[in-house]
Order: C-alpha cells, then sequence, then structure tokens
C-alpha cells in the first residue's frame, strides 16, 4: 500500500489540471489514476465525427497550446492536446494508466475524516489523505428499461457504442432523444446513407444552431470578454447565489433570442432558459450543427414521443402506443450519469442533486460537505459550463496543496 498525499480518479479535463495544480505546488506523493490507456481517455469513446461544441475548450497554464488548434477541437485534437498538456506539466510519473478503481471507502470507518482514504483497484490498494474523484458527471451511459428488449432481433445500441453510419447504411434507424448526441449521430445516420431515420422526442429542447453561436463567441472575444482572466472570474461564480442568477439572465435571453423554433414537428421548447434548463434538468441545449435543416427537409422524421410513447420492443422494430413500425436498428441517445456509486462505498456522501439522484454533496466549490478531503472537481456548475472543467482541476488541486502546507 503506497501512502499519498492525494489520490485523483480520472486523467480528464478536471484530473488532469488537477494533477498539473498539485505538481505545480510541490505537492509530491500524488497520484492520478485512469482506467484508460492513455489521458483523456474519454474522447477515445464518443463517435468519429465529434468536435466539441465549446469553443476553445483549454485547460490551465497550457502554454497557450490551445491557440494552435481550431475554435472547436475534434476527438482526435482532444487527445493530442491532453498529451501535449501531460508532458509539459511532467505528469508522466504521476499517472498510472490502465488501472480501474474498484473500491474507494473511508479509512478508520467512523474514526473521522482525518484518517483519510482507501482506494482498491484493479492494480492494488492505495491509501490517500486528499480524495478526488474527477470521473465525470457523464460517466457512464443511462438506458431506460424498454419492456420486450431481448425480443428484438435487430440492433440496439447506446449512443456511447455509435462510432459512425457504416453499419447502418440502408437500414431504418430510430434515434431515441433529442440532445446533441441524438441531432448529431441522426444526422450522421442521413449523411452516411441510412435509408430512413426517426428521432424519437418526448422532452422539450433548445436546438440552438452551433453557426450563431460562433459568431457571438468570436464577437465576445474580439471585445475581450472571453480572456482567460475574464473567464476565471466567471468561474469563480458559486451556483445557487444570487450572483450566479445575475450572471445566467444574460446568457438565458440570448440563447432564447438564437433558438430555432421546431415546435412544427413536436419538439417543444423548455419554458426554462437554455442555461437554467441544462443546470436544472440535464437537459443541455442542442447546438445543431445540421440536423434542424435534415428535420426541416424531412430526411430526419421527428416522432413526438408525447403522442407516441414507447411501449417496448417487437421482433422486428418498436411498439408505440398507436401501432408497431419496423427498425433495422435502434439508436439510444438517453444520457449519462454519475453512477458513483458503483465504487465510492460512502453513500452518504451522495444524495439528490438537481436532476441527478445521486451526486455528490457539495459545498458549490465542488468540496464534500461530509467528509471535506474529498473533491469532485466538474459537478458543480458555473456560467461558463464545461469551461470550467479544467478550472475547477486546479482549484482543487491548489486547495489541496495550501491545506497540507505546499501552496
Ligand atoms: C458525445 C459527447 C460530446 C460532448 N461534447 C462536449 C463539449 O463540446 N463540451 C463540453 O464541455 N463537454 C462535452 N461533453 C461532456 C464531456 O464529456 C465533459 O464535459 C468532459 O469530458 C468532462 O470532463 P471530466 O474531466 O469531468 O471527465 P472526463 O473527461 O470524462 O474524464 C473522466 C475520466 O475518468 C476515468 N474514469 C472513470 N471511472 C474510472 C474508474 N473507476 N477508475 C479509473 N478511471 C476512471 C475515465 O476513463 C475518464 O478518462 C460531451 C459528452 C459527450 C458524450
Amino acid at each position: 500500500v503506497s501512502e499519498l498525499d492525494a489520490l485523483v480518479i480520472g486523467a480528464g479535463l478536471a484530473g488532469l489540471a488537477t494533477g498539473a495544480a498539485l505538481r505545480a505546488h510541490g505537492v509530491p506523493r500524488f497520484a492520478v489514476v485512469e482506467q484508460g490507456a492513455d489521458v483523456g481517455h474519454f474522447w477515445s469513446t464518443t463517435y468519429d465525427r465529434l468536435h466539441l461544441h465549446s469553443p476553445w475548450h483549454d485547460l490551465p497554464y497550457d502554454g497557450g497550446a490551445s491557440r494552435r488548434y481550431p475554435m472547436y477541437k475534434s476527438k482526435h485534437d482532444m487527445a493530442r492536446y491532453f498529451r501535449e498538456y501531460a508532458k509539459r506539466h511532467e505528469l508522466d510519473s504521476h499517472l498510472r494508466l490502465g488501472e480501474r478503481v474498484l473500491r474507494v471507502r473511508r479509512r478508520g470507518g467512523d474514526a473521522g475524516d482525518g484518517d483519510g482514504w482507501s482506494i482498491e483497484t484493479t492494480r492494488g490498494e492505495h491509501s490517500a489523505r486528499y480524495l478526488v474523484v474527477a470521473t465525470a458527471i457523464n460517466r457512464s451511459p443511462h438506458e431506460p428499461a424498454i419492456p420486450a428488449r431481448q425480443a428484438y432481433r435487430g440492433a440496439a445500441l447506446h449512443s456511447v457504442q455509435y462510432r459512425n453510419p457504416t453499419p447502418f447504411r440502408g437500414q431504418r434507424v430510430l434515434v431515441v432523444g433529442s440532445g446533441n448526441s441524438a441531432a448529431e449521430i441522426a444526422l450522421d445516420l442521413v449523411q452516411g446513407g441510412a435509408a430512413a431515420v426517426a428521432m424519437w422526442v418526448r422532452g422539450p429542447r433548445w436546438f440552438i444552431p452551433l453557426r450563431r453561436m460562433s459568431l457571438i463567441y468570436r464577437l465576445f472575444r474580439l471585445l475581450g470578454q472571453a480572456s482567460p482572466a475574464k473567464m476565471d472570474v466567471r468561474h469563480r461564480i458559486t451556483f445557487g447565489t444570487p450572483e450566479f442568477e445575475r450572471a445566467l439572465a444574460p446568457i438565458d435571453a440570448l440563447g432564447r433570442r438564437l433558438a430555432v423554433d421546431l415546435s412544427a414537428f413536436g419538439i417543444r421548447q423548455p419554458e426554462l432558459g437554455p442555461q437554467r434548463e441544462s443546470f436544472a434538468r440535464g437537459r443541455i441545449p442542442t447546438y445543431d450543427v445540421g440536423a434542424v435543416e435534415e428535420i426541416r427537409r424531412g430526411r430526419i422524421r421527428v416522432i413526438d414521443g408525447n403522442r407516441r410513447p414507447i411501449e417496448g420492443f417487437t421482433e422486428s422494430g418498436v411498439r408505440f402506443a398507436d401501432g408497431d413500425e419496423p427498425f433495422d436498428a435502434v439508436v439510444l441517445a438517453t444520457g449519462f450519469r454519475p453512477k458513483l456509486e458503483e465504487f465510492l462505498a460512502e453513500p452518504a456522501m451522495l444524495g439528490p442533486v438537481r436532476w441527478l439522484e445521486a451526486a455528490p454533496l457539495t459545498d458549490g466549490r465542488c468540496r464534500s460537505v461530509v467528509y471535506p478531503t474529498a473533491f469532485f472537481p466538474g459537478f458543480d456548475p458555473t456560467p461558463i459550463g464545461g469551461l470550467s472543467l479544467g478550472r475547477w482541476g486546479w482549484e482543487v488541486g491548489s486547495t489541496i496543496a495550501r491545506e497540507i502546507g505546499r501552496a
């Protein structure tokens, strides 16, 4: 058992930045444990055509590396960028790649928080004073239980298993959901030669063309509003405070103006503004890269899930409340959950938070309110969304360094 100052789980945006901060502040003994074969493993698990919809997505103190990449990085750009970052911050000797965390519990049981953490992995046991869980709010695919799935002879897969349209050429495909994955996969299928593509949509959803957002982002940048210093200020605004509400109001007003109306196709707009909707319900606006046009042209057929609920699978397709329809494949773009309970054996640390049934109970700055030597960077919202992930990591790493007398 190695004794560490801090153990970070996950080498994604939040975990790598945590590691970089720990190293920058001279914390001697820490490890970043990552189940994947490389840093930024998450991005290798996404579909092929993926480009981020967050502009200039970067990590703190990257030495300007992000400027060498396009405004919206591809998944391959992300992989390269992560590797560069790990090298720049000399994280190699702290990284434990290909090691999966199986179980985390407090050492000393009820004896108290000062006793630190015991972390069991596929390679052995670690113990650490501080625990950083950077495994992402969207760690695990979420699939609704749909009756008679075993009876279905076609392919039923979660969006996480979808790579490209090749296997679906000439097929009739149903995509369940209306989020970013659903819309982009439906578009990919249409462009990649599927015979017919339908999108089953139940909840309300904002659709905002990414092109329109790009113009706004560029304007913001020109006006100096997207500088790292300005973004840092926005990152520091804590969720739930009046300041947060004030910061959100103009973003939501703008989002409403940029959104497109798809109500004629059965896709309703949410009552809350785009940002509030994503914080309250986890329904991130769909930043459209072409699906809207295909919906309007009828090449993506929208099925209104309120009028036609799914009752289950049949042998050859799907049973809706008003009848059966044949599909050769069904893609469930039904989202993700953190599923921390799968390895975090401290149930008191989790509870209902916003739309999630089991999320870490934090102080709004990603620190556990139950055991304050545990942090969950990336689990609390900020007005800059995903652009906060690296900043969370740096903040958490710096806090730990300070508390152990290093910063
Ligand atoms: C298709 C798709 C597109 C997206 N596009 C965007 C976007 O444009 N902008 C945006 O901000 N967000 C986007 N997201 C969300 C994105 O996933 C998160 O914003 C981001 O990856 C979260 O970063 P993170 O550092 O919290 O976690 P991640 O980058 O997911 O890193 C978590 C790491 O933890 C590791 N891990 C998990 N469990 C264990 C374990 N038990 N043991 C060891 N290691 C473990 C994982 O392998 C992973 O490498 C997208 C998500 C999807 C699915």
